[in-house]
């Protein structure tokens, strides 16, 4: 590969002492991503460490001045963190974003049965995923409970200590021969992803025994009657906590990283910021994976809502105002792209492609047929972002998802370019991404977090 290209491997750049730092931020970000496996959990989790540094509610507040730090809370599901600048808001902010939802199965409204004294939950997946590879593996139950009167139960089986897990059974090889003969795609399907759990019959009960024991268990604890699942949100994701991956420990094996990886460096870099004359924001969306879609998603209008609303407690409101404050911003859509896989090499263009040990990734744009759905970024813009990250000793590296015509995938990037600002993808290379079990490399994360510093420093 050209030197021009090329940077150093970024573990290179630190001492013991540096590589410990590394190290010790990637635990706390560990530390999250096992936490925090919904998009309900990461925002109340990220409003938490917010108000923690001194951010109060956006709503509430009664007037904002300079140097204020606000959160916009968007149904629980979706937030917007403002660190306001001496700057009047019009001459535009500095925006990173990030999505917090990740593929999973979600219950059917109607989920519970039971089929040869063995109880099941019917699910629908949510996002793209090889269904295949989610059976047979232990599954927590994460979300909540939504009650007639108003009550919102939070519900957590599985990642407490003592708590069973839950999963969904694959076929025995030795009676596989037919389903080994299908396409991969078709080997599991949608509408077999029904998750086992139980078999104990309840005592005394003629019909549906098992079902109504499963039924019992979850009264018991939260409360819940069956009619209750038609106002359930509840998300069957991977159980167990993510783990330090690689004999040298240089990598993180855990569920969600696509992207929360993002979110978790981006909200950090908010926090640690030095004080900007322009606003600085940190935006987790939802419902990324589904196409953006929904009031807590990017196409959604709560973010344009929230600068209105913060435009408005700054004093003289304009619509004109708030429509500079969005044309003007520059913003890095905080997603993860393709790192380069030995197993799979054939998908990638070499010198194209993301790779481990390289830090942050740059995608100028992502789609596919043609750049087809893409947010292609200016040349003038990426230009300024090369002289931040030099500036700070970033190391970084450019990429395409894979070879042309072999796939693609978008982000909000396009979105958010609809409003007429400078957007482009930079974030963390993820291998496995959208499998139970995603895995990033540790140097990666702290350079993303790095050049998210220096975007929020420089521009
Ligand atoms: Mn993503
Ligand atoms: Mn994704």
């Amino acid at each position: 590969m050209s030197e021009i290209f090329k940077q150093k491997n970024a573990w290179l750049k630190y001492d013991e002492a540096g590589k410990a730092k590394v190290m010790d931020f990637c635990e706390g970000y560990r530390r999250f991503i096992s936490d925090n496996k919904t998009e309900r959990e990461c925002v109340r989790s990220i409003i938490a460490e917010a108000e923690a540094n001194g951010f109060k509610d956006l709503m509430t507040a009664d007037s904002v001045k300079p140097g204020d730090k606000l959160y916009f809370n968007k149904m629980g599901k979706a937030v917007a963190l403002f660190t306001v600048g001496e700057k009047p808001i019009r001459e535009g902010m500095k925006i990173l974003g990030a999505h917090i939802d990740s593929p999973r199965l979600d219950l059917k409204q109607n989920p519970l049965y039971e089929d040869t004294e063995i109880a099941l939950l019917d699910t629908h997946y949510y996002g793209g995923i090889k269904k295949y590879q989610w059976v047979t593996i232990p599954m927590a139950i994460h979300g909540v409970i939504c009650k007639k009167d108003g009550t919102v139960i939070d519900v957590n089986i599985g990642d407490n200590e003592g708590d069973p897990v839950v999963g969904i059974s694959d076929l025995l090889i030795h009676l596989g021969a037919n389903q080994m003969d299908k396409k991969a795609a078709k080997a599991v399907e949608g509408e077999d992803l029904n998750v086992t759990v139980g078999s104990m019959p309840l005592d005394k009960e003629e019909k549906e025994a098992v079902k109504k024991n499963v039924l019992n268990i979850l009264e018991e604890k939260y409360g819940l009657c069956e009619r209750d699942f038609i106002s359930c949100e509840l998300e069957v994701v991977p159980a167990g906590e993510a783990r330090n991956y690689g004999l040298d420990n240089s990598m993180i094996i855990g569920y969600g990283q696509d992207d929360r990886v993002c979110a978790y460096t981006s909200a950090k870099a908010l926090f640690d910021a030095e004080a900007s004359d322009r606003t600085m924001v940190c935006l987790l969306v939802d419902k990324e994976e589904i196409g953006s879609v929904g009031a807590t998603g990017m196409h959604s209008r709560f973010f344009e809502d929230s600068v209105a609303e913060l435009s408005y407690k700054l004093g003289n409101y304009s619509d004109i105002d708030v429509r500079r404050a969005m044309s003007n911003s520059h913003m890095l859509s905080s997603d993860v792209s393709a790192a380069y896989d030995p197993n799979y090499g054939e998908v990638y263009e070499k010198k194209n492609c993301a790779y481990f040990g390289y830090g942050s990734v740059i995608n100028k744009y992502t789609g596919s047929r043609g750049k087809s759905g893409s947010n292609d970024a200016n040349p003038e813009f990426i230009a300024k972002l090369r002289d931040a990250f030099d500036k700070n000793n970033v190391t970084f590296q450019t990429a395409e998802l894979g070879k042309v015509d072999q796939g693609g995938g978008g982000t909000i990037a396009y979105i958010m370019g609809n409003y007429g600002m400078n957007v482009i993808d930079s974030g963390v290379a993820v291998q496995n991404m959208h499998a139970p079990w995603e895995v990033t490399s540790k140097i990666d994360i702290y350079e993303t977090y790095l050049s998210y510093m220096a975007f929020l420093k420089e521009l």
